[in-house]
């Protein structure tokens, strides 16, 4: 067993931690602000999701509701290293302790598990008496930018920040895929946030973008509210029959000028 951090260093990992999870959230969530509002911002202003503008200190609400939530899933973190460093989870470190085949198929397992929960987690997060205490704080933001990706109640937060580290002591995770499916979340997240279609023409329908949540899917989630409660994917909102029925409708309209198609049929 390789201790991940000596016993010693406690507060040392939690600052580590913090740093990574903060850092890496200010990191896409920047990075996708600049890339779709400033440096392309002549190709991408006509895909504005939502045209409202955004509430005075909006950004700095969020951003400050996303550094609690980042010391939330710190703790979680340190957590799981403090089990791991007692022999405690199913974390390894040696690729060749399971079949590579494994390591794709443990990242795909556990993005199917947390949209799974997530799914359900989030229609019961909208009932009456439980909205008000838990989830108004992210629907604030009624027009999202990728600020708003980690702007959660901590309720919410620690909700949302549990699942991943219980799934390490049922499923066998590799260190790496764990990161590996942190930055998908965040990337993910800050897609979703956007305000801005980033995707082609027709991927709503196309084989793999189809099952895909994007700007528009989740931008209608917060303007709608009792519509596209997925989180990676779509196919709980399909098969649930909860995708709002002005989807393909308002990602046609957002992606009609765009010159990104993935057939070329304009
Ligand atoms: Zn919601
Ligand atoms: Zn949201």
């Amino acid at each position: 067993m390789i201790q991940i951090f000596g016993p010693g260093s406690l507060w040392l990992t939690g600052l580590l931690f913090f740093t990574a999870i903060f850092g890496r959230y200010v990191l896409f969530s920047l990075g996708f602000w600049w890339l779709f509002n400033v440096s392309m911002k002549q190709q991408f202003t006509h895909r504005a999701v939502q045209n409202r503008p955004r509430k005075p200190g909006q950004d700095w609400r969020e951003i400050g509701w996303s550094v609690i939530t980042s010391l939330i899933f710190t703790l979680m973190a340190v957590a799981v290293i403090l089990a791991y460093n007692s022999g405690y989870g199913l974390i390894y470190t040696d690729f060749n302790a399971y079949p590579l085949v494994w390591y794709p198929f443990s990242i795909l397992l556990v993005l199917f598990i947390h949209e799974t929960y997530y799914y359900w987690l989030h229609r019961w997060m909208h009932r009456p008496g439980v909205y008000k205490l838990v989830h108004k704080t992210h629907h604030d933001s009624l027009t999202t930018s990728p600020w708003t990706a980690f702007s959660f109640h901590p309720t919410e937060s620690t909700l949302q920040a549990i699942i991943i580290p219980l799934l390490t002591f049922v499923i066998p995770l590799h260190t790496s895929a764990i990161g590996i499916i942190l930055v998908i979340m965040t990337i993910s997240s800050a897609i979703n946030h956007l305000n801005t279609e980033i995707y082609p023409h027709n991927f709503n329908t196309h084989w793999l973008g189809r099952w895909l949540i994007g700007a528009t899917h989740h931008s209608l989630h917060h303007t709608q509210f009792r519509f596209n409660y997925g989180l990676y994917f779509t196919f709980w909102d399909k098969w649930m029959n909860t995708e709002s029925p002005d989807f393909h409708r308002l990602f046609k309209e957002k992606t009609a000028k765009s010159g990104l198609g993935v057939r070329s049929e304009e």
